[in-house]
C-alpha cells in the first residue's frame, strides 16, 4: 500500500458520458471510490484537469490569444475542484481544495507546508489552477505537486486499461505494457502524459501508474500497490 498518492484526474473523467461539463453520478461514483482509499489510510491529494470546460489548446479557442484561453482552462479546474471537494465532505471526509492562482474567497492559495500538513492530517487535498501558469498542463502540474509534497506514486486514470505502443482504440494489435521506462515513453513519443510531465518525473524517479479508471474498484487496487494498469520507471 502506498503511504501518499497523488491521483491526476482529468476533467474529462468527470463529464462521464455526456462528454461536457460534470456528471453529478460519475461525480459521486469517483469521489466514492477516493473517500474508500482514503479509509484505508493512504494520504490523498488530487490533481484535477479542466478539458470538460475549456482548454487553451482546443480548437475553438484558437483564434484567442493563448494566455487567456489558458487561464479560462486553469479556471475550469476550479469549478471541478469544488464539485469534487463537495462530494468527498458528504462522506465526512475533511477535503481542501488549493489553488495556484490566488482566489482567497473561494479556495485556500497553494502552499506547500500547508499542504502536507493538511495530508498528515488525513484531509483530501484537491490541488487547482494547475501550476498557475499559462502553457503548463495538469499533467505537469501533477508531476510537480507529487514530487513537492513528495508523494510516493503519481497515479494516472484512463479510459484505456495502460499505456500501449498505439493508441488501442485506433489500432487493435496495440501492445499493451505492464512496465516501461520513462525514456521508452520520451524516445517512442507514446501520449501518456505530456512529455513536460514525464521527464519531470524521469528526472526525480518518481513512479507513474497509468490505469483504467473506469472500472470499478481500481483507484483502490493500484493504490493498495496491486498489479493494475502500467507502472513507469527508470
Ligand atoms: N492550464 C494552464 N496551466 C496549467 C494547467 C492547466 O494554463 O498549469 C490550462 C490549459 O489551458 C489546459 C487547461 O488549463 O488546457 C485544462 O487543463 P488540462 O488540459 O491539463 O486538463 P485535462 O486534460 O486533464 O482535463
Amino acid at each position: 500500500m502506498y503511504k501518499r498518492i497523488v491521483f491526476k484526474l482529468s476533467g474529462e473523467a468527470l463529464a462521464g458520458k455526456r462528454g461536457f461539463g460534470l456528471d453529478a453520478e460519475r461525480v459521486i461514483e469517483i469521489t466514492n471510490e477516493i473517500v474508500e482509499v482514503r479509509a484505508l489510510g493512504v494520504e490523498v491529494a488530487i490533481v484535477v484537469g479542466g478539458g470538460n470546460f475549456f482548454r487553451g489548446v482546443a480548437e475553438h479557442a484558437k483564434e484567442m490569444d493563448r494566455v487567456s484561453a489558458d487561464n479560462m482552462g486553469m479556471l475550469s479546474t476550479v469549478i471541478n475542484a469544488i464539485a469534487l471537494q463537495d462530494a468527498i465532505e458528504k462522506h465526512g471526509v475533511q477535503c481542501r481544495v488549493m489553488t495556484a492562482v490566488a482566489m482567497d474567497q473561494i479556495a485556500e492559495p497553494y502552499i506547500r507546508r500547508r499542504a502536507v500538513r493538511h495530508l498528515e492530517k488525513g484531509r483530501v487535498v484537491i490541488f487547482a489552477a494547475g501550476i498557475g501558469n499559462p502553457f503548463f498542463s495538469t499533467d505537469t502540474a501533477a508531476s510537480l505537486r507529487a514530487m513537492e509534497v513528495k508523494a510516493d506514486v503519481l497515479m494516472k486514470g484512463t479510459k484505456v486499461e495502460g499505456i500501449y505502443s498505439a493508441d488501442p482504440v485506433l489500432f487493435k494489435d496495440a501492445v499493451k505494457y505492464d512496465e516501461i521506462t520513462y525514456m521508452e515513453i520520451l524516445k517512442q513519443g507514446l501520449k501518456v502524459m505530456d512529455l513536460t510531465a514525464v521527464s519531470l518525473c524521469k528526472d526525480n524517479n518518481l513512479p507513474m501508474i497509468i490505469f483504467n479508471m473506469n472500472q470499478p474498484g481500481n483507484i483502490r487496487r493500484v493504490a493498495l500497490g496491486e498489479k493494475v494498469g502500467s507502472i513507469v520507471t527508470s
